[in-house]
């Protein structure tokens, strides 16, 4: 059996199938066992969970899910990967592999038909032009699973991470940590992957929480206050409310709400937590309410 997680036999199977790198794919493939080991562990795979992997490239990391997990459901968009999966994957009876785009397909009924009852995590070294789409993807749908365990570009991963007061910390933090507790697993430098990208990497390990990270009135209105929040950086929470999140009274309405939530207008969006968020979208959904 070809164990693809090695420079040498991933350049051959490449080779072998005259295969040509599409950047605007995302196309990085992990050549590195001590990262890809990294990945398996903080999946925390039984024999009886199933995995789901977004794409599988040549398969390097879905050969190691195979080996731990009941049964593994890759999703690969580039066609021309195909017959080379079924090549490189040809000895794993566990395995079934999906032609299409994640972002197209209907996880549940995936899930449904081919992983039933089972535990279920994905796992993957993700496409880094479509990570932040894939995350909310997963998350915003609440596809019943149990963690989230990817490889992302290492700002983005410190974005998830993040806690109130940094620049790092906005929008994308508080959706993932409103949804998952996050725990950042490994830094991974470029040389792990064929060809290298440009920018470092960090594998990130999501536990999806069994309820929201805080309770809110209104889901939509809460992701309303905090995209309004985030629109300027460099704005005050007042000024920004009052020119992205429209409500009658405006400057007023805004001031009243505010105090109502015991929030100091002048603070800046980046250092409220997502417990100050919940009390401040709470305190507009009353109004909505009372109106
Ligand atoms: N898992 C392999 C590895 O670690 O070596 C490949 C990872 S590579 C970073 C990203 C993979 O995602 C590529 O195989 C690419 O073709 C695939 N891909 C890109 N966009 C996708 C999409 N929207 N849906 C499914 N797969 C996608």
């Amino acid at each position: 059996m070809k164990r693809l997680v090695n420079p040498s036999v991933t350049r051959q199977v490449i080779d072998q199938f005259g295969f040509h790198f599409k950047k605007q794919l995302g196309q990085n493939f992990l050549i590195d066992a001590n990262i890809l080991g990294k990945i398996v562990e903080a999946a925390e795979l039984t024999e009886v969970d199933g995995a789901i992997e977004i794409g599988p490239g040549i398969g390097t990391l879905t050969q190691a899910l195979a080996e731990r997990a009941g049964k593994v459901v890759a999703i690969e968009k580039d066609d021309r990967l195909i017959p080379i999966l079924s090549d490189t994957l040809n000895e794993y009876a566990n395995v079934s592999v999906h032609h299409g785009d994640v972002l197209e397909i209907d996880l549940p009924e995936l899930i449904a038909a081919y992983l039933g009852d089972r535990r279920v995590s994905v796992v993957a070294n993700l496409p880094y032009y479509v990570t932040t789409p894939i995350l909310m993807k997963l998350l915003e749908e609440r596809i019943p699973l149990h963690a989230i365990v990817v490889m992302v570009q290492k700002e983005v991963a410190e974005r998830m991470a993040a806690a109130p007061g940094g620049k790092e910390y906005g929008a994308l933090t508080i959706a993932v940590q409103y949804y998952s507790e996050p725990h950042i697993v490994c830094r991974v430098p470029r040389t792990a992957f064929m060809p290298q990208p440009n920018v470092e990497s960090i594998v990130i390990q999501l536990k999806l929480r069994k309820k929201p990270a805080v309770d809110v009135i209104s889901e939509a209105l809460f992701f309303q206050v905090v995209k309004a929040s985030f629109a300027q950086r460099r704005k005050t929470i007042l000024n920004n409310l009052q020119n992205n999140f429209p409500v009658s009274g405006g400057r007023e309405t805004v001031l009243h709400v505010l105090r109502e939530a015991d929030i100091d207008p002048m603070r800046r969006g980046e250092t409220l937590s997502l417990q100050e968020f919940a009390r401040l979208s709470d305190q507009f959904a009353l109004l909505e309410q009372g109106s």
